[in-house]
């Protein structure tokens, strides 16, 4: 499988042998630079791309399912002004999601926060200040961020986590060390809405229901007036296709809180 420690193993290897043949043959060194960008290019996307579990193991689907369930998600939570709008259309569709929250947003607005959980959600961590440095912090850095979400939580409702959504889905060494530290279980997508872009709502849903399938998990955000726009739409969507949107401890079979 490609991963971190295989690509290493075989960059090094390559590398070694063509070291080698450099030294014994004339062989130009230019082969070297092609492994090391070969190297960053494999290593730069296995960390922007979640679903490649390139650094560590995420859930990202559950297709082995034999129920016609999938996962919502909503990251950056909670939000004033949005929040309170996804809570009312998931209740009027009879859906369940699960909400990564940031610990500074929880601080800032404990009553959403508490309704999410009222309405029998589930939440995870999704970092205290979701840096846009989060990417380049040290493990120590990491855990940091990771236990004092998992501190704010647990004094606002006495759970404690086990899930966590990786801030811009980013995953490296830094983030695999802190995990193992702090026991959570990283929670990834299928099926990126990319709602946080520019693009219009059609061709978000679209993004979304394309090859939809029982498993998926969906990427959404609970930050904009497009995504609720957005979510309507979907929620009507997986209706219509005898899809029932459940919580990620749901849909995997595990336990959300520790
Ligand atoms: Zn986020």
């Amino acid at each position: 499988m490609l991963n971190f420690k295989s690509v290493n193993i075989i960059a090094g290897l390559t590398c070694l042998g063509l070291l080698a043949l450099c030294l014994f043959y004339d062989l130009s060194l230019i082969y070297l630079f092609i492994i090391l960008l070969l190297w960053l290019l494999i290593t730069g996307l296995g960390s922007a791309f979640i679903g490649w579990n390139y650094h560590l193991s995420s859930l990202n689907a559950n297709y082995k399912t034999n129920k016609n369930q999938i996962a919502i998600t909503f990251d950056d939570g909670p939000n004033p002004e949005f929040t309170p709008k996804v809570l009312k259309l998931l209740k009027t569709y009879n859906a369940k999601a699960t909400f990564f929250c940031i610990g500074k947003h929880i601080e800032a607005y404990p009553e959403i926060f508490k309704s999410i959980l009222e309405a029998q959600h589930v939440v995870g961590n999704h970092t205290y200040s979701h840096s846009n440095r989060f990417g380049f912090f040290g493990t120590e850095e990491v855990v940091k961020e990771l236990q004092r979400t998992n501190t704010v939580i647990e004094k606002q409702c006495g759970l404690k986590m086990n899930l966590y959504r990786p801030a811009f889905g980013v995953t490296n060494p830094n983030i695999r060390r802190a995990l193992g530290i702090t026991g959570l279980q990283s929670v990834g997508w299928s099926k990126r809405s990319l709602d946080t872009t520019k693009l219009g709502k059609k061709a978000i849903l679209k993004c979304i229901t394309t090859n939809l399938k029982a498993g998926d998990v969906i990427l959404l955000h609970d930050s904009s007036e497009k995504t609720v726009l957005v979510l309507e739409q979907l929620l009507l969507f997986l209706q219509e296709q005898n899809l029932k949107p459940v919580t990620i401890d749901t849909l995997f079979d595990i336990k959300a809180y520790a």
